[in-house]
């Protein structure tokens, strides 16, 4: 030991044996006193709040018409563009606002942009046609008619390019929302990006397809129709996706590829907001989620990047989506970072082959949007595994060290390790167990939700449970062990190494199994394996608790990275929560999304609170916040969920009118009610002790054992996959559908002794659905609609189903099929057939509107009117 290594230990005292008799009144007086702990935890609060959250809603200041000579993104020219297309309203596929108003609006607009062109530089072509087709889509067939894209391609003078970029959004909306959002936005932000291309004497290698797709809203049609039958969809090479889960933040880059990692290079390159996660990406891939984007369309074409506007996603698909909860500046951020992103895909080389570019996956994420990390999965493996293993390779020099240190034996060290392991084990398990019993607890007693208002509520049921989780086991270990063969903060550090080792196995674990987003257990290791290096170094490693000044400082960049990516999370999924139907405790995934931010935001820092003295406290004031949280939540209003216009109760039920016809065409049953399907855990519960009278509720489940498609008409995969949650209130007054759907069998002929040929024509909605279900020993042989459906049915067994929607061209469908029974007896019944339809630009009748007005104000209504025939044949 050096003179000077000995002069230091004096002062913090020497870590080994004989130093540490009566090792913890020693060891609490190297202590800091207990309050400095509330001030440890506060300084990771405050960096929460004070640099994670205002960087997270951080905008750029929106230009105005006084920069337009800059030859940059106005939004204030794309706001204006906005005002008027979301004044026209609703925009259904099929309705005249959608197919004559916004597509006059867009075409004006287009045909200015292109009279204001730089005519020596671009050529520019408006293209408006209209698709028909079909295609199966979560087990049914989607057939459409006439719905309307508007491309518009932009190329330079001098350029012989044949190889295009498209970018792609969408006009049309759900039923009754002006979709200011939801992709009115992206549509402004593409005119406008448009707008400054052609005014720019700045020229690019490839054509630019811009598509102002008409029919998104009903699954993805337009876009099956564009990328099928377009003049240009050959010349296609990469996408830029434009579409909206939320409305007036920053637009994520939530998809990439597949496969083309150069795409995210690009982003890399030119966004100039970078906003992005491989995380998103593998969770929105999943499928878990209840949002789709055109991207599906078209990623089976060409490589692409699928961006969308992602916070307040309580207002997505309501009334509430409109244009005053959009800032301009959200607009200058998504203009920004579009335009430039455009600019530069339309000069990259890889278009003119794109498939020589298919290699391999990225990984890719945001540093609090100032830096975009980006590199390939490869790479991301070797650092994955490298850091997991550089980690665990010091964490045994550290306690080889320590072993030196203190005269101890290397094998006493490490049976030492293993039991703090355990411990940490069992930290890490409640870390996760504490938040799930409280989102458990609560949702048994129809208490789920209580922070879809108020986030704050996710700290004190959530975080802090999971807080406790990850300290009580240490706490109590270190008040218990009396082992002085090595001091109390060599004990400390083995508790960090063995909170290293379970990330590096976790790192190590979903790296194996090709997960991307493993990346988020490395970033803390890798600061972690630093401040390690340094402290092994420098002989801080064995000077008391002067190891924890490095760790501290080192863990504020995963800190920052881990909260920040789970805020993320949180803001984006717990508007989802409210729309995901009510079959599962979704309250169940924001606490395990909670507790792994916490894991990993706070698992080195938990341990360091028994540097202070008094650790225990800590706990307690933590079971008092939870406390308090349960309280707020479960018994006062803060805990309701819902707010009005803001962050509403979704509550979807159709005004149905049912009629089955039998065999002989009499008619046997005429009911009339509202079907609900639920899109939260409350369901009608959250309506209790309000107007809303509910009486005579039933649950249609048993009916699906019964009756094709359950009697009801479950026109989407939500209805049919949330059957058994769905409820009915049956009406006195007969529902009147302001339109009917007109079936007519056109002919009915026997082919020979073992098929019959049926045709028919139907028409009268833009939305029609159509349900066949043979009996037994008759099955369809043959039929208009796409073959291979029927040779492989739906999974369910329910019937088979073909979605029908028309844009502009209103002619009626006509179709056949082929029924075949081997004993060749076509005069009894063959098959059973439905028929729904749902219109467009309704008015309620008297008393639906007296039954939706009786609605409390923080429902949110989506209520339709909706025939069902039933015919036998
Ligand atoms: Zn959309």
């Amino acid at each position: 030991m050096s003179d000077k290594e000995k002069l230091i230990m004096q002062e913090y005292g020497s870590p080994t044996a004989e130093s540490t008799i009566n090792g913890c009144k020693k060891d609490n007086k190297r202590k800091l006193p207990w309050y400095f702990a509330s001030g440890f935890l506060l300084f990771w609060a405050l960096l929460f709040f004070a640099v994670v959250i205002p960087i997270f809603y951080r905008l750029p200041t929106a230009l105005t018409m006084e920069d337009a000579q800059k030859n940059v993104f106005i939004a204030e020219r794309a706001y204006k563009d906005l005002y008027y297309l979301s004044n026209i309203g609703t925009k259904m596929v099929g309705s005249r606002a959608n197919e004559i108003e916004a597509v006059e609006f867009l075409l004006k607009q287009l045909n200015q942009i292109k009279e204001d062109s730089l005519k020596d530089y671009f050529d520019i072509e408006i293209d408006l046609s209209q698709v028909s087709g079909e295609f199966i889509y979560s087990d049914l067939i989607n057939m459409y008619q006439g719905v309307q894209n508007i491309a518009v391609k932009i190329s330079s003078k001098n350029s012989t390019s044949q190889n295009y970029l498209l970018v792609n959004s969408h006009f049309d909306s759900k039923p009754d929302t002006p979709s200011a959002g939801d992709a009115g936005f992206m549509i402004v932000t593409m005119m406008e990006v448009l707008r400054v291309m052609a005014t720019t004497k700045q020229t690019f290698e490839h054509p630019i397809v811009f598509l102002f797709n008409g029919a998104e809203e009903s699954f993805l049609l337009a876009s099956d129709g564009f990328i099928k039958t377009h003049k240009w969809a050959p010349n296609l090479k990469a996408l830029v996706n434009l579409d909206a889960a939320g409305s007036g933040g920053r637009e994520i880059l939530f998809q990439s590829g597949p496969n083309h990692p150069w795409l995210v290079k690009y982003y890399k390159k030119c966004a100039k907001y970078p906003f992005g996660s491989t995380v998103a990406e593998e969770i929105f891939q999943s499928d878990a989620l209840p949002s789709d984007s055109d991207f599906r369309t078209f990623k089976k074409h060409m490589p692409g990047l699928d961006m969308g506007q992602v916070i307040n996603g309580y207002i997505y698909h309501t009334k509430y989506d409109t244009i005053d909860v959009i800032p301009r500046e959200s607009l200058q951020n998504s203009g920004d970072n579009v335009l430039s992103l455009v600019r530069c895909l339309s000069n990259a080389t890889e278009l003119h082959n794109t498939e020589a570019h298919k290699i391999g996956h990225a990984v890719y994420f945001d540093f609090l949007g100032l830096y975009f990390f980006h590199y390939s999965e490869s790479t991301g493996e070797s650092l994955n595994f490298g850091v997991a293993g550089t980690a665990l390779i010091l964490a045994f020099i550290s306690m080889w060290r320590m072993a030196a240190v203190s005269h101890a034996s290397i094998c006493y060290v490490i049976r030492v390790f293993i039991i703090v392991h355990v411990m940490q084990i069992i930290s890490f398990v409640l870390a996760f167990a504490f938040p799930i019993v409280v989102a458990y607890a609560m949702d048994s007693f129809g208490l789920s939700l209580t922070y879809y208002s108020n986030l704050l509520l996710v700290v004190g049921l959530y975080v802090c449970p999971s807080l406790i989780g990850l300290r009580l086991p240490i706490t109590i270990y270190y008040s218990l062990q009396r082992n002085n063969k090595i001091s109390s903060p060599y004990h400390l550090q083995l508790a960090l190494h063995s909170q290293a080792s379970i990330l590096a196995i976790l790192a190590i674990f979903f790296t194996v199994l090709g997960i991307r987003s493993s990346y988020i257990f490395t970033i803390p290791l890798i600061f972690y394996v630093i401040s390690l290096g340094l402290n092994l170094m420098t002989i801080l490693h064995d000077l008391g608790y002067a190891w924890t000044g490095l760790l501290k400082v080192s863990q504020i960049i995963p800190f920052l990275y881990s909260s920040y990516l789970f805020y993320l999370f949180i803001v984006v999924l717990v508007p989802m929560v409210g729309r995901s139907g009510s079959a599962f405790n979704l309250d169940m995934a924001i606490a395990v999304l909670a507790a792994l931010g916490t894991v990993l935001s706070f698992g080195f820092l938990v341990p360091l609170i028994n540097t202070f003295r008094r650790p225990s406290l800590v706990i307690f004031s933590l079971v008092a916040t939870t406390t308090l949280a349960i309280y707020l939540a479960s018994s006062t209003q803060i805990g309701f969920p819902y707010r009005p216009k803001t962050s509403g109760h979704r509550v979807a039920f159709l005004h149905v009118r049912n009629r089955f016809y039998e065999y002989d065409g009499s008619l046997s049953k005429d009911e009339s009610g509202y079907l609900f399907n639920y899109q939260d855990r409350r369901e009608e519960k959250a309506l209790e002790g309000t107007k809303v009278n509910l009486t005579g509720l039933v649950s249609i489940e048993s009916n699906c054992y019964t009756h094709m498609m359950c009697g009801m008409p479950l026109f989407d995969f939500r209805y049919v996959d949330n059957r058994f949650q769905s409820k009915w209130l049956p009406r006195e007054v007969p529902v009147i559908p302001p339109g009917s759907i007109k079936l007519e069998l056109l002919s009915k002929t026997i082919l020979n002794t073992t098929t019959v040929r049926f045709e028919f024509s139907m028409e009268g909605s833009a939305q029609m659905n159509l349900f066949f279900q043979p009996y037994e020993d008759v099955k369809i042989t043959k039929w208009s609609f796409l073959s291979e459906y029927l040779d492989n049915p739906p999974a369910y067994p329910l019937s088979y189903h073909v979605c029908f929607n028309y844009g502009i061209d209103s002619s009626p469908l006509k179709f056949f099929l082929e029924i075949t029974k081997w004993n060749g007896n076509f005069k009894v019944p063959l098959f059973q057939m439905g028929v729904s339809g749902h219109f467009i630009g309704y008015k309620r009748d008297a008393e639906s509107e007296k039954f939706a007005s009786s609605f409390p104000s923080y429902a949110i209504l989506a209520d339709w009117p909706s025939s069902y025939d039933r015919y036998i044949f």
